[in-house]
């Protein structure tokens, strides 16, 4: 359920956004989804889909980008990307990040969010 509660949290964003522009409706949303937020883009868009229904967000047109990840290594002062598989059991547990240079824990530079780049309102006339 991970994917429902940041689309949730999404979906709040700019259901507000779009009652602050006094929008008629909203034709396209642009989500930017981390590489290390380890949400499934397919999921995240179906939940979307279900909590628009109704509102002004519903024939909004999704478009799906994603962050690539940016690491900071404390130890060797590493700076850069970092390489995460897909795989089942990351979804439960998030693995500890390491440096690709020396192995230390790494702190995450970009990559773990999923946001809201851009939104196209139709306002009333
Ligand atoms: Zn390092």
């Amino acid at each position: 359920m991970h994917e429902f509660s940041v689309a949730k949290r999404l979906f709040d964003v700019a259901l507000r956004a779009a009652l602050e522009n006094h929008a008629e409706r909203v034709s396209e949303i642009r989500l930017v989804i981390g590489r290390l937020s380890l949400v499934n883009p397919d999921q995240l868009a179906f939940w979307f889909r279900e909590l628009s229904k109704g509102t002004v967000l519903e024939e909004a047109k999704l478009d799906i980008e994603f962050e690539e990840a940016e690491v900071a290594c404390p130890s060797c002062g590493y700076r850069g990307p970092i390489g995460l598989e897909d795989r089942p059991e990351y979804h439960l547990v998030f693995p500890t990040l390491r440096c690709p240079s020396c192995g230390s824990k790494v702190k995450v530079l970009r990559g773990r969010d999923c946001l809201i780049k851009s939104m196209k309102v139709l306002r009333k006339k």
